[in-house]
């Protein structure tokens, strides 16, 4: 039976100019990050200056999606907009680009090993929103 619980928290940032389009990205099914035009690295969680350089002339970039898990983590007490238990997972992006924190949907516990290859998916919270999650990648 289901709650009345949202089971996600609006981000802070979904209008900011910085990760306006990061947000956009997900409602197509897109991941992205930006990539430095003065330094050519990659990174993520987008950001005005690039960390390796500082400098600011971005472009958007589309991942794969797919990744590492580094950990995860079954969260029994959350804050009241989330129903208990789930479990949330660390992912490293390929190439060093970052590590995002996000729920595992679609597995259990056991199934669960750190290192084993998984990828982003998407889901429609709201009309306005769609926020990415964690699968097993088979
Ligand atoms: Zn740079």
């Amino acid at each position: 039976m289901g709650t009345e619980k949202p089971n996600f928290l609006w981000p802070t940032n979904a209008n900011y100019a910085t990760t306006k389009e990061f947000w956009e990205g997900l409602r197509r099914r897109q991941f992205l990050a930006r990539k430095c035009h003065r330094c050519d690295e990659m990174f993520f969680p987008p950001r005005s200056h690039c960390p390796h350089c500082l400098g600011n002339d971005l472009e958007w970039v589309e991942l794969s999606g797919k990744g590492t898990l580094y950990s995860w983590t079954e969260v029994n007490i959350a804050a009241p907009e989330f129903d208990t238990p789930f479990l949330l997972g660390l992912v490293d992006l390929p190439q060093d680009i970052g590590r995002i924190a996000a729920k595992i949907v679609g597995a259990e516990a056991h199934q669960l090993r750190i290192g084993m290859p998984v990828k982003i998916s998407y889901a429609d919270v709201h009309k306005d929103l769609s926020l990415y999650c964690i699968i097993i990648d088979q």
